[in-house]
């Protein structure tokens, strides 16, 4: 099982579709225009299974934050290793494979325009203000050249204190659209990946389904080794009470749940499939695997931010590179199983809801 973790993109990406080719799956790659550290081509990889006119449809996304991809692509593949195959007469099943290969290759989060895709599907630009970020701007953005050794943890700390924990979680990973070298920056305009998101959905024989469900695979937020499938808010109680009864109750995380460990952030990628599918019911989850305390995760991006706008190489920044990965990707073997395993446990549970009479 193990194997399907990759240690590069380019590996993963041939792996994806290597399982998927064999499958009988219908592949298709879609070029974006940044290269890979090495020159090298980047795509977009979408493979679809199952029925030629399906009324029902299962979508699973992975790698929209980049370097979240080694363990979205390493579920996918499992995926298709143990599942798709199994996909009845009447549900089709379409695997996004590296929505941001940029970041997925060169080891970031964002995308070549430093923009976070998951803030980025609006329907209009300007995205909306968030005054809370520039309250923690000058610890967050790179300026300083002290990245290393700083005081940010007990800085920031103090300034939460004074701002409160969710606020703060808020105001900076909420998203943002002011601050173009920024973390959680939305961008200015919709970004050439989020376009190949929307081809995609259009090129799959998936148009006609009444009923969708789309898992949108992420991993750095929540309990480590734990998931938790975070749907699109506001939330109404029927909505909830149907995937409770699929998902299971403690996975199903609303922003209502004191568990929640959750923020509202505007312009995600469950927006656009919800928009794209208007004639259909779509249940769009984010698939959330929990790794590191959020300070730690911050401290990685927030670092890994300044490397790329100051760069150089030196040990330090293969530190930084590796923590980051760290963070979205621990290396432990029991991370890793429980990831497949429990992501495999809730695609099958996916399934079993298309598969059911009448939802
Ligand atoms: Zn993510």
């Amino acid at each position: 099982m193990l194997a399907h973790f990759a240690g590069d993109f380019l590996t993963a990406r041939e792996r994806f579709r290597r399982a998927a080719g064999e499958c009988g799956a219908r592949l298709q790659s879609y070029p974006i225009d940044a290269p890979g550290p090495n020159g090298e081509a980047l795509s977009v990889d979408a493979a679809y299974f199952g029925a030629p006119n399906p009324t029902r449809a299962l979508l699973v996304s992975s790698g929209i934050h980049g370097i979240e991809g080694f363990a979205g692509s390493a579920l996918q593949q499992a995926f298709i290793h143990d599942l798709a195959p199994a996909a009845d007469g009447r549900t089709g099943i379409l695997l996004v494979h590296a929505l941001n290969p940029y970041g997925f290759a060169h080891l970031r989060r964002v995308n070549e325009h430093n923009v976070d895709l998951n803030r980025n599907c609006l329907q209009s630009f300007p995205g909306p203000g968030n005054e809370g970020y520039r309250s923690f701007r000058d610890l967050l953005d790179p300026y300083s050249s002290r990245v290393h050794a700083d005081f940010f943890t007990i800085r920031l700390l103090l300034r939460a204190l004074r701002y409160g924990f969710a606020a703060t979680q808020q105001a900076i990973a909420g998203g943002q659209y002011t601050f173009a070298d920024g973390l959680f920056y939305g961008g200015d305009r919709r970004q050439p990946s989020i376009d190949i998101f929307e081809r995609i959905l259009h090129d799959a024989p998936v148009a006609g389904a009444g009923l969708v469900i789309h898992i949108d695979v992420h991993t750095g937020l929540g309990s480590y080794g734990d998931y938790q499938l975070l749907p699109t808010e506001p939330l109404e109680a029927a909505t909830l009470r149907q995937l409770r009864k699929w998902f299971g109750d403690r996975a199903i995380i609303g922003s209502t749940n004191p568990a929640s460990v959750n923020y509202s952030a505007s312009g995600s990628v469950r927006e656009l499939s919800t928009r794209v599918f208007a004639s259909a019911r779509v249940y769009a989850l984010t698939l959330e695997f929990g790794t590191f305390a959020p300070l730690r995760v911050l401290q990685a991006l927030r670092r890994e931010n300044w490397l790329h706008h100051h760069g150089g190489d030196s040990v330090f920044s293969r530190k930084i590179k590796a923590e980051l990965l760290q963070c979205f990707c621990p290396r432990a073997a029991r991370w890793r199983n429980a990831l497949l395993s429990q992501g495999l446990s809730v695609l099958q549970q996916a399934l079993h809801a298309l598969s059911a009479p009448s939802p």
